[in-house]
């Protein structure tokens, strides 16, 4: 507003241009403008974009589901998602991965008895040569070969004259009463070995494709090792029988009552902890307990007991809307203890105490751990046929000194467990022990969820059928022959299993189990030696020494050694934490 007196910015300015300042904008003379030459494009990020139709199974890889579970993403790894546009995938043909394909090429390694592959050729060249016309010199080709488990038959054509040989069996059978066809002998000791190793089923498949055998199927190898389970089971009911003969001998070249014997009892899971996030009740379903006599310094064990929550049967049958329980809920079943009843050692002491007592041992004093009532289980069987007698327990020192580890450590073995003289063979049977069915369950499942794609009803479906043989039923045939493997020398303990299965086996074969005996006999020796435990002893103290040292001088970094939890907050801060702020 012009107020009185107010002087105008431009008075006596005259001669001020009224012209406006010329614009920025325009054209100059030989004025290049910036984008000459230069080709025009369309922004790259938007020509990346491609609609493309893929598979279902890349499908999967690349595009994931949001949080809210209904809309789609693509995320980085900032987890923004970027302007893709992908169409929905293409429908893949169903694949089938239950049933196994049939293979009849005929090239690859295969399992023959030599004698009867030397009886072959004999023969073939003999019947073409009376059989055929004048042909000459036979050109044998394959015509058909059959698989029977790891072993083969076969039949071979001459490619000149058509003329067809008779089916040859290339391996030896253990006769049998039962109606058809005898079994090998080669299939019956695959199972026998399978059982006698920490692998399973699957995994010695694996073995021998890797080798370019056809492995047999799967279920002709669960049949067969189910018969032999039943077989060792029975074995080394007898073996440990026949120990208790030796242990009565020894006490009565004592003078002592021939019948009362000490014993160490151990029970082991088939789980390392006892407890689980993910499952209630305890995380094992399978133990067993072998219980070890210490009247002779050779600690036979004499008896064995196993619970087993696991009834695959049952599970698959419960699954299909059956209204059963296990056990006692249906034919053949493998549990012996409810799946929810817990794991008692008190139970598995009652059955040792029972296989005692039927023998007519008595059991004086009782070494267990303090984890269970092992021993008032013995007690309770030997009084129910011997009232007036009371078993002693005893705390096993081991276990008592090791009280600070148990928690974690559970089913770890005493010292005196397998009585094996030398420190190697006693880790070397223990591994195999506590591999057996741990390592099993889990390689098992996980081999299920790979094929399965994690898909437990699925799985469920298929168990009776991938789990009876290998885990439920031989549970027993596998602790059967590792005990027997213990009580007796591992070459020797193989001599017995395969006689009791009739298997045959060759001079070779016998020679080298011979040696591994002698091996063992040699180690044990070996080690009992004073100079060599002189040495191991000052192995030790150097040992200890020298790691004393490194980590006086290494203090510095500490932090980077293992250290479990090291990096995670540690929770009595949190819990205090959350105090002060209440
Ligand atoms: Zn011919
Ligand atoms: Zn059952």
């Amino acid at each position: 507003m012009f107020k009185n007196g107010d002087s105008p910015w431009n008075k006596n300015k005259s001669g001020l241009s009224n012209r406006k300042q010329p614009k920025k904008s325009a054209f100059t003379k030989g004025y290049t403008p910036w984008n000459k030459g230069t080709e025009v494009s369309w922004n790259t990020a938007k020509t990346n974009t491609t609609y493309e139709r893929m598979e279902s199974n890349e499908y999967d890889l690349v595009v994931k589901p949001r949080m809210d579970g209904i809309l789609l993403t693509t995320p980085d790894c900032e987890g923004n998602s970027r302007p893709m546009c992908i169409l929905r995938p293409k429908k893949t043909p169903t694949v089938d991965l239950k049933t196994e394909i049939k293979n009849n090429s005929f090239d690859g390694m295969s399992i023959v008895d030599n004698e009867k592959l030397i009886t072959m050729m004999n023969s073939a060249v003999h019947l073409h040569a009376i059989k055929s016309e004048p042909c000459g010199p036979p050109s044998f080709a394959y015509y058909n070969i059959q698989k029977w488990g790891v072993c083969l038959k076969f039949q071979v054509y001459c490619e000149r004259c058509q003329f067809i040989t008779p089916m040859y069996k290339l391996y030896k059978t253990i006769p049998s009463e039962k109606p058809g066809p005898d079994p090998a002998a080669a299939n019956v000791g695959f199972a026998l070995g399978i059982q006698e190793t920490a692998i399973g089923n699957t995994r010695a498949q694996q073995l021998l494709s890797n080798m370019n055998c056809q492995p047999p199927s799967r279920s002709s190898m669960q049949r067969t090792s189910n018969k032999v389970s039943d077989k060792l089971v029975e074995l080394n009911q007898d073996d440990m029988a026949d120990k208790l003969e030796i242990v009565k001998a020894v006490n009565r070249k004592r003078g002592a009552p021939e019948n009362e014997i000490n014993l160490t009892v151990d029970v082991r899971y088939s789980s390392n902890t006892i407890t689980s996030k993910k499952k209630p009740g305890q995380n094992a379903n399978q133990a067993c307990a072998v219980g070890i006599e210490t009247v002779t310094d050779r600690k036979y064990i004499v008896a064995t007991a196993s619970l087993n929550q696991m009834c695959w049967t049952g599970a698959w049958l419960r699954g299909k809307g059956f209204t059963i329980e296990c056990p006692n809920g249906h034919e053949e079943c493998t549990a012996d203890l409810h799946r929810a009843a817990p794991l008692s050692e008190y139970e598995l002491g009652k059955k040792i105490g029972n296989q005692l007592a039927v023998q007519g041992i008595l059991v004086k004093y009782a070494t267990t751990d303090g984890d269970g009532r092992t021993a008032n289980g013995i007690n309770d069987a030997i009084q129910a046929l011997h009232p007036m007698w009371k078993v002693e327990r005893l705390a096993d020192p081991i276990h008592l000194g090791n009280g600070q580890f148990r928690a974690a450590m559970r089913a770890n073995f005493s010292d005196s467990m397998f009585g094996c003289r030398t420190k190697e063979q006693k880790k070397i049977i223990q591994k195999l022990f506590s591999q057996d069915i741990k390592a099993r369950s889990s390689l098992i499942t996980s081999h299920l969820m790979e094929v399965y794609g994690r898909d437990i009803q699925k799985i469920s479906e298929d168990l009776p059928k991938a789990f009876e043989a290998t885990m439920s039923r031989n549970m027993k045939g596998r602790l059967a022959a590792t005990v027997h493997r213990s009580n007796n020398s591992p070459g020797k303990s193989t001599k017995m299993k395969c006689d009791r299965l009739g298997i045959e086996l060759s001079g070779r074969t016998n020679a080298f189990l011979d040696s591994t005996d002698r091996e063992c006999a040699y180690q044990k020796e070996y080690q009992k030696r004073e100079e060599v435990q002189h040495r191991k002893l000052s192995q030790k103290a150097e040992n200890l020494v020298v790691h004393k040292t490194f980590k006086e001088l290494n203090k510095a970094n500490i932090c980077d050694v293992y250290k479990k939890g090291q990096l995670d907050p540690v929770l009595d801060d949190h819990a205090s934490c959350v105090k002060k702020r209440l």
